[in-house]
């Protein structure tokens, strides 16, 4: 694997790719690379010829200046990370060639960023990590790129920002990869302490509140609602919010009843560490009853 620091050296070591027409893969990232990450360069590999990871530190989409300061950064462990999980280039710009002098652009995905993440961090977040993924997308020009579930509201924003600005690249959602316990990886895992280690798992506890209560037949959107945030309480944390929303538009989801997929995100301060996390709550599949069913059969696989 190479590593490469600037957009020139990134084009030239991708001119033989395509002038061959071999296919490429970007997993953009923030670095302090964990199984999460690593699971996105997996997945590039088993796709793609040739595998680029970048590793960036997006400043502009950091709404506090602590947290900027306290992000993990390791660039030749996370440049080790990234070989052994199949990744052939390394991007690893500095900030001044990603915002050189003067750079004055913005991209903003008006209508899915001032809610939820956006309402707690601002526009601004989305805003940064609009344009830095629009910058990232041009300047390594993959076939493919991959993001986690994980930060589901990203993934919706770059969904929209690809199709929107007519950007020629498929965008991959990889699933959540989660500790044994169910706690969603995050680079700021590390800064739990204690017995936050413990309470972090609310979110996941919640959620799978959540699933329950839907699986049990609960369709009204604030009883669900209700059932992820007594769990959370349990382990003594309360959400900065837990909300059901379309996962395309991220509107608020009325009802349930025939509502399709529905995304549930929370977001919780643990001690000093901000966490988030989601689910899809996915109706019942339609089960078709031959003539020999019972009713009971029918009624235990509703239909969606
Ligand atoms: P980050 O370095 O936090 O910007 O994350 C880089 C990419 O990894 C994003 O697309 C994230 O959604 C994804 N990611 C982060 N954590 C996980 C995880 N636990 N499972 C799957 N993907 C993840």
């Amino acid at each position: 694997m190479r590593t490469v620091h600037s957009v020139a050296d990134l084009r030239a070591a991708l001119r033989e790719a395509r002038r061959t027409e071999r296919t490429i893969g970007l997993v953009p990232t923030m670095g302090a690379l964990h199984e999460g990450h690593l699971s996105l360069v997996r997945a590039a590999r088993a796709a793609s010829d040739v595998v680029v990871v970048s590793l960036f530190v997006n400043p502009t989409q950091f709404n506090e200046t602590a947290d900027l300061d306290s992000y993990p950064r390791d660039e030749a462990r996370d440049a080790a990370a990234a070989e052994a999980a199949g990744a052939d280039l390394l991007f690893a710009p500095p900030v001044d060639e990603v915002y050189p002098p003067g750079f004055a652009t913005t991209v903003r995905v008006a209508g899915l960023t001032e809610h939820l993440e956006g309402e707690l961090r601002g526009t601004a977040h989305f805003d940064g990590v609009a344009t830095v993924v629009a910058k990232l997308l041009n300047m390594v020009g993959p076939d493919v790129a991959y993001f986690g579930q994980k930060d589901a509201q990203q993934a919706a924003v770059i969904r929209r920002l690809v199709r929107d600005l007519d950007l020629p690249v498929r965008v991959e959602i990889c699933p959540t990869v989660r500790e044994p316990d169910g706690l969603a990886l995050s680079s700021r895992n590390v800064h739990l302490r204690g017995a936050d280690r413990e309470r972090a798992l609310a979110l996941k506890r919640g959620l799978d509140a959540v699933a329950a209560a839907y699986a049990a037949g609960e369709r009204d959107p604030q009883a669900i609602a209700r059932a992820g945030r007594a769990a959370m309480a349990q382990l003594g944390v309360e959400p900065e919010y837990l909300a059901l929303v379309r996962p395309d538009d991220l509107r608020p989801v009325e009802t349930l009843d025939g509502a399709g997929e529905v995304l549930v995100a929370v977001a919780a301060r643990v001690g000093p560490t901000r966490l988030i996390d989601n689910t899809i709550l996915r109706p019942p599949a339609r089960v078709r009853t031959s003539p020999t069913s019972s009713g009971d059969a029918a009624a235990a696989a509703p239909a969606g």
